[in-house]
């Protein structure tokens, strides 16, 4: 998903004190936002055919969108979204105009006919209005309405969490997603629209605007849909991938071609050494667009947002405190991991958002390693453990669109680099990352379904790691002593039944895996310095000396 990842980095980078959240009450608007509540589940989404009119200069919009779905089950009421402040004008299915009443952001619509399972119908939804405007894009999503340093106007969404319902009516739960969309935007002249997928066709309509036809030949998530317009070059290249040949499509503002086409080249290493760790990218459909954006990125599908400056680091910094995270484009690298997870695998409920944050924060530490080594690597997770707050979980209430602590993302990164020592097998572990994506290419999925494959797939059962982590702010604390010649340890801080393996150094003994759990457990010892042991530092977790010769108990 967006940059949310950055959410928490940039308040690090700003020093910015984050009062622990009090578990807020959520409401009837929540659910109807974050459930797939009766007027959603039963029908799906086949085919949004939006069409947009954007008027930079009183900041509206006017279109309409054709929702195109199948019928799961018998109903009569469908739910279609679209936040205030935007007007429904009308909306009809076969000729006929539909009666609907407004929930907030939700209106429900009564459909005259019987809806029978199977029959694939449209409803189509004329609206207009002033749409919110970002307070903060990426994070505060909505419109960005500004204007080049030439002061030509430039105009980009954004609206993860929010959602898209910020400016187009649909379904906005991200359990459905279309199996294609039309996305064509008008825009006055001379602009240029730049949205996901391929541009289709280029209408110029003889009233000072021109509409920019846009067509996604696979399915996505709706918070990726976006309005990227300004004054844009743009030149093409080509990548001999996995399976193919990839199209690669470039859209810097005019007068940053020549910055582009020095920084923008990352593209290609990012994409090989994705390809190699995730398998196939997963829109060869639609190409690899990336597209200068007035806000620091975002990971619109095939068409990712670019506000980095055409710098290395993140708008200059390193996350990791290590020096490494110089070495390369933040929001290349990270927002082009989520076209692997969070496009292709992506969140049934915002809850979940560490399956998109933590492995496209993780994905950071195997470019790094993909151009300076595993070390490298290593060392990038782990200096970015100074980013994890442990202030709540990350997983959040489910069904409400609520989101997690902005661990998600350093956490989750060294949750997965834990994990990849359990399995201990780096082909085993690239075997895991690339099957995810295989498995459910193109789908959406639980947190559950992630787990489980990856327990699966690791020969290890690691729901109690996952809980650990993902549930919870403590962590695993290894508790250990040497009295005589033995050496005794357990897990302290954890979950119930917590029993992660852990490699630990022990002077004498050499590298050994423990399998510690929260109950003593013993090791003969020879060398009188077997407590100064040393513990993997590629696992996340603490160790303590616990005996009496350390000051402990
Ligand atoms: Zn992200």
């Amino acid at each position: 998903m967006r940059i949310l990842v950055t959410l928490g980095c940039l308040a690090l980078l700003a020093s910015a004190p984050v009062p622990a959240l009090a578990q807020r009450a959520y409401t009837h608007a929540d659910t109807l936002r974050g459930a797939n509540g009766p007027g959603r589940a039963w029908w799906d989404a086949q085919f949004y055919d939006l069409h947009v009119t954007l008027d930079p200069a009183d900041s509206s919009v006017r279109g309409w969108n054709g929702i195109t779905y199948r019928v799961l089950a018998p109903a009569r009421e469908m739910q279609i979204d679209l936040q205030e402040p935007l007007v429904v004008d009308s909306m009809a299915q076969a000729g006929r105009h539909l009666a609907y009443r407004r929930d907030g952001n939700a209106f429900f619509v009564t459909l005259p006919e019987a809806q029978r399972p199977g029959d694939v119908a449209t409803v189509t939804v004329w609206y207009h209005g002033r749409p919110r405007v970002a307070t903060n894009p990426p994070w505060g999503g909505g419109f960005t309405w500004t204007r080049d340093s030439l002061g030509n106007p430039w105009v980009a969404t954004t609206d993860e969490g929010l959602g898209a319902s910020v400016y187009w009516p649909l379904k906005d739960w991200l359990g459905d997603e279309p199996d294609s969309q039309r996305i064509a935007i008008t825009v006055p002249d001379p602009m240029i629209d730049v949205s996901n997928g391929r541009l289709r066709s280029v209408t110029h309509n003889g009233d000072g605007t021109t509409t920019w036809e846009w067509f996604v030949a696979d399915p996505i998530n709706s918070y990726d849909v976006a309005v990227n317009a300004g004054t844009y070059a743009h030149y093409s290249d080509t990548l001999a991938g996995e399976t193919g040949k990839l199209s690669l499509d470039f859209w810097p503002l005019a007068y940053h071609v020549e910055a582009a086409r020095r920084q923008w080249p990352q593209v290609i290493p990012m994409l090989q050494c994705f390809e190699h760790w995730f398998g196939p990218y997963p829109w060869y459909a639609d190409g690899y667009k990336l597209v200068e954006a007035p806000h620091l990125g975002m990971e619109h599908q095939s068409a990712v947002a670019y506000g980095n400056h055409f710098a290395n680091g993140y708008l200059g910094h390193d996350l990791s405190h290590t020096g490494l995270g110089l070495t390369w484009d933040y929001i290349i690298v990270h927002e082009s991991a989520h076209e692997w997870f969070g496009n292709n695998i992506t969140m049934q409920d915002q809850a979940d958002m560490w399956i998109h944050e933590g492995f496209a924060y993780y994905a950071e530490g195997l470019y790094t390693e993909c151009t300076q080594g595993r070390m490298a690597g290593a060392a990038y997770l782990i200096g970015s453990r100074r980013n994890i707050r442990n202030d709540r979980p990350i997983v959040a209430a489910y069904g409400v669109n609520a989101e997690g602590s902005g661990d998600m993302y350093p956490k989750g990164a060294n949750m997965l680099h834990t994990i990849r020592q359990i399995v201990g097998d780096d082909a085993r572990w690239r075997g895991i990352l690339r099957g995810l994506n295989q498995t459910f290419w193109h789908q959406t999925v639980t947190g559950q379904q992630v787990e489980d494959y990856i327990s699966r797939a690791a020969g290890v059962d690691l729901s109690k790691v996952f809980e650990q982590y993902l549930t919870t702010t403590m962590i695993p604390e290894f508790d250990y002593k040497v009295e005589g010649g033995t050496l005794s340890y357990r897990w302290t801080n954890v979950v119930p039944a917590f029993d992660m393996q852990l490699k630990v150094n022990i002077p004498g003994l050499g590298d050994r895996i423990l399998h510690p759990t929260g109950a003593w457990q013993t090791l003969p010892v020879t060398s009188p310095d077997a407590a100064q042991l040393e513990v993997d530092e590629n696992y996340y977790v603490t160790a303590r000396d616990v005996g009496a010769a350390a000051g402990g108990r």
